[in-house]
């Protein structure tokens, strides 16, 4: 029989870290050991390596070193927060008892330890681990097979901002779901392991953004799933919170599980489940939003991006109110109007305006405090923010009295006024002005707060006092000036005396009682000495055990109303979006855009807000203001589409985004950068510009061109806005007109939705001969000594030519290529005059007639069609000029 070598016997912490480890496999196990966490193993490899930190080694496991690293515990929220970053999740393990309970065991027992808390990027509630301003939402997504009346699969969406506790539901389909996730751009998605099995949605729920947490699905079974939630709220049954579908109930249930799971025991307060219907929200798939770059531009930072642009919020929570604001757009006109009336109000009543601002810019995150105050790791600063927010919301209702309040204001004062205001005084005299950041070791109580407590301290001090006069008394005694009274944490206070001037103490020592012997001095103590010195300590234990007492209590107190208080922080992030919001428009020249359920799309002398800024602050030409209308004329009741012509760099996809950003400002309660603006309300947006190639799924630019396309020409309706940019751009010539062509036809036929429409491909702006809704306009120019000047103007009309030449000679082409192409040009040009595309027009049957069935509409068998046909056989990217142009001529004669 082998018996292990000696090495290879597994000491009582290693068997008890392997134990621990086994239980949470997928993460790294901070287990602590004194005043470090200490990683082992591969997770100490990993750590080592994400961190920077030394890789050690510490005794050995089956004959091999173990490598190991450690964090200091005072400073790990910041790797946690560097680990999480990376994408890793951290279980934090304690030590659950004090480490003399062990020895009393026995000599070789450990200390118990248990992971307390599972920490992972959807679950942070450390100020130092979360940005101000950004929600940080978990996400949980399920799938119901067969939950529709029409037995398609619905999907239920759960999220919860752990941080201030907020929780939403809501049900969405197969269609929408992209959308859905990118509205709530969550930081951890979690979903059943069998989903993330499939392809599809597994790119749908990577594109989320967010990173992607498997579990098992278990987690989101639907037939428990209100009992659990009643569970988790306490409550009988959930009807007062509202009727949930079982799609929404079962992601509810998933989440909670989830954050059972990583909380291990603490519960975090949420709100009660709010029902978001997605159907509330304009719809703005992902590639829009991206393309549009409103929180994010598009290498991905926020300094840029439309949001970065227009905030102008001084609190943590105003910030994320105003982002998720932006996120998700409404589609209700009066919702819409009770946010512009808030806008209004603070544009005219200035001086309330920057009162309130003032204010609340010294306004602490009272729902991320409260939060990690309930989940027990808060510390005497966030009871003091607590304190703090409740003495701005007061110090905000005295600035937002009078005048003619709007509802929304009106509402939020009501949750200020409700708010536990003598709590909030309580609090303040409670909390000393910069307490320490932890409790353990007490000093925040203010002083005359608990008398019992000042007691105990000027007992504490009054001692240190006393010892100062003994000292004094001895030396004096003993003609010993060089007598002190020390403290170090071993022995506590004693007499130290250099050792060649002992001899008085050693003379007496049934007095003076000798301690320790160091290298030039000698210790003693007396009995008079220590027994100030248990007084000091005792006093010093009691004291610290009442601030820990009162601090329990203040926080039970906080937690009790931490429903009103909430309340009163949301009140003051919505006063400080409004205020925001208000103070934007006046420093921005923005104007209240009149929103209706009409299909107007009205702007006159609209700008794009990041465009403007940006050359603003490049101090060049100033932004050229632009109108669109893209409304029904009186007799019609379907919006316009422009086509946009004109050369490359003169402003046209400024102008497209500029409209979009313009539509989405004006619903998501904004003001807008523009004279005059009249809205129908839009219930999808959706873009296609510009174009980057999507390689890491395989796609070349023209693929995600296209796929973008489809998704719009599929979807779009009559109330949505679309905006179009170089639709074929990345295939040859002939395909991409014909594309670009076909898309037009489409959207003015079938979709009937307003739309803007840029192209270089002049051929297009025959169509509008054929299309009665259609509309050209292009950018206006000027040329000047054979040089182009760009006006960026949008002008009614055609693009008369394509002015490549010239911008490609501002570019800097050699002078030699310049000139060939302009020969070559004045070639082509001169055989287009020969058959112009106009008179595809005629040659053309309406795209309508030919191929399409209208969703909807009758089933009718599309007529084969010989110009299709043979544009099918056509292989462009295999062609010459010469051999396209006489393509072009052979179709001229299919009719
Ligand atoms: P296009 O899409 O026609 O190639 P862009 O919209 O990209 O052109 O515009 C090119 C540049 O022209 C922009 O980066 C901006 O600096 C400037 N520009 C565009 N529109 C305007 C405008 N309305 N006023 C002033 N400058 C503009």
């Amino acid at each position: 029989q082998k018996t292990a070598p000696a090495d290879q016997k597994v000491t009582p912490m290693m068997a008890q870290y392997i134990e621990i480890k086994t239980a949470n496999p997928d993460s790294l196990l901070f287990y602590r050991m004194g005043d470090f966490y200490e990683l082992f193993f591969e997770d100490a490899e990993i750590a080592s390596q994400s961190l920077g930190i030394t890789l050690t080694k510490r005794g050995k496991h089956q004959g091999d070193d173990i490598p190991m690293c450690g964090v200091p515990v005072h400073a790990a929220d910041d790797y946690l927060q560097k680990l999480i970053a990376k994408g890793h999740r951290v279980s934090v393990c304690e030590q659950t008892e004090d480490p003399a309970e062990a020895k009393k065991r026995g000599s070789k027992s450990v200390v118990r330890r248990d992971v307390v808390r599972l920490v992972t990027p959807g679950t942070l509630t450390e100020e130092r681990l979360l940005d101000a301003g950004t929600n940080n939402y978990l996400m949980a997504l399920t799938r119901l097979k067969g939950g529709s009346l029409s037995g398609d699969a619905v999907f239920g969406l759960a999220w919860i901002d752990m941080s201030t506790g907020s929780f939403q539901l809501s049900e969405t389909d197969q269609q929408r779901l992209a959308a859905d996730l990118a509205q709530v751009s969550p930081r951890e998605l979690i979903l059943a392991d069998s989903l993330l099995q499939e392809s599809d949605l597994r790119l749908v729920a990577e594109q989320s953004g967010g990173s992607l947490s498997p579990v098992p699905r278990a987690f989101f079974d639907s037939s428990t799933a209100s009992d659990r939630l009643a569970h988790y709220f306490g409550v009988k049954t959930l009807d007062g919170f509202g009727t949930f579908s079982r799609a929404e109930l079962s992601a509810a249930a998933g989440i909670l599980s989830y954050i059972e799971r990583t909380q291990l025991g603490e519960r975090p307060p949420l709100d009660p489940p709010m029902r978001e219907a997605g159907a509330g929200r304009m719809l703005i798939d992902p590639a829009t939003r991206a393309n549009l770059e409103l929180a994010r531009t598009l290498s991905g930072e926020r300094q840029g991006s439309l949001l970065a642009t227009i905030d102008r919020t001084v609190t943590g929570g105003g910030s994320r109110l105003l982002a998720s604001r932006l996120a998700g757009p409404l589609v209700n006109v009066d919702a819409i109007h009770h946010r512009h009336d808030s806008v209004a109000f603070f544009l005219t009543n200035e001086i309330k305006r920057e009162g309130l601002r003032q204010t609340l810019k010294g306004a602490p995150d009272m729902a991320r405090a409260l939060s990690r105050i309930a989940l027990n790791r808060g510390g005497p600063r966030d009871i003091l923010s607590v304190a703090q927010g409740l003495a701005a919301a007061r110090a905000v209702l005295d600035q937002t009295r009078n005048g003619d309040i709007p509802a929304e204001i009106a509402a939020a004062r009501a949750s200020l006024e409700q708010a536990p205001h003598e709590l909030g005084t309580q609090l303040v005299a409670a909390i000393k002005e910069e307490p320490p950041l932890l409790k353990r070791d007490g000093g925040f109580v203010a002083t005359g707060y608990n008398s019992d407590l000042d007691e105990l301290r000027s007992l504490r001090d009054e001692s240190r006092k006393v010892i100062a006069k003994l000292q004094a008394e001895y030396s004096e005694e003993l003609g010993l000036r060089s007598l002190k009274i020390k403290h170090n944490n071993v022995l506590g206070w004693f007499i130290e005396a250099p050792t060649a001037q002992t001899e008085k103490l050693t003379a007496d020592p049934a007095r003076f009682i000798h301690r320790q012997t160091m290298a030039g001095a000698m210790r003693f103590t007396t009995t008079e000495l220590a027994d100030l010195e248990s007084k000091i300590a005792s006093a010093g234990e009691r004291a610290l055990a009442i601030e820990l007492e009162i601090f329990d209590q203040l926080g039970q107190a906080i937690i009790e109303t931490g429903d009103a208080i909430k309340a009163a922080a949301h009140g003051l992030s919505i006063l400080d979006v409004s205020a925001a919001l208000a103070k934007l428009a006046q420093e921005e020249n923005y104007s209240r855009p009149v929103i209706d359920d009409s299909r107007a799309f009205e702007i006159k002398g609209g700008r794009h807000p990041v465009v403007e800024l940006a050359l603003r602050k490049t101090g060049g030409e100033s932004f050229v203001a632009n109108d669109a209308n893209l409304g029904p004329d009186a007799s019609e009741e379907i919006g316009h589409i422009w086509l946009i012509t004109g050369p490359n760099m003169a402003g046209k996809s400024t102008f497209l985004r500029q409209n979009a950003l313009i539509a989405v400002l004006a619903q998501m309660g904004s003001f807008v950068p523009a004279l005059e603006a009249h809205i129908g309300v839009v219930d999808r947006l959706f873009s296609r510009v510009g174009a980057a190639d999507d390689l890491a799924r395989g796609r070349s630019t023209f693929m995600v061109e296209m796929v973008e396309t489809a998704a719009i020409l599929n979807q779009a309706g009559d109330r949505s806005l679309v905006i179009l940019d170089e639709i074929g751009r990345g295939t040859a010539t002939f395909d991409g007109l014909s594309i670009a062509w076909a898309t037009i036809e489409h959207l003015h036929e079938v979709n009937k939705s307003r739309a803007l429409f840029a192209t270089h491909y002049h051929e297009l702006t025959a169509l509008s001969a054929k299309l009665d809704r259609l509309s050209n306009a292009t950018v206006s120019v000027k040329e000047w000594n054979g040089d182009v000047i760009f006006l960026h103007e949008i002008v009614p009309g055609a693009a008369d030519r394509s002015y490549g030449i010239q911008v490609a000679k501002l570019a800097g082409l050699p002078a030699m290529v310049v000139e060939r192409s302009k020969q070559v040009l004045g070639q082509l040009e001169e055989q287009d005059r020969r058959s112009p595309a106009e008179s595809l027009i005629d040659e053309l049957p309406l795209f309508a007639n030919i191929t399409t069935k209208p969703p909807g509409g009758a089933a009718d068998p599309a007529k084969p069609n010989p110009v299709s046909e043979a544009l099918t056989e056509l292989a462009p990217d295999d062609m010459t000029p010469r051999e396209a142009l006489e393509a072009l001529y052979q179709l001229k004669t299919l009719q």
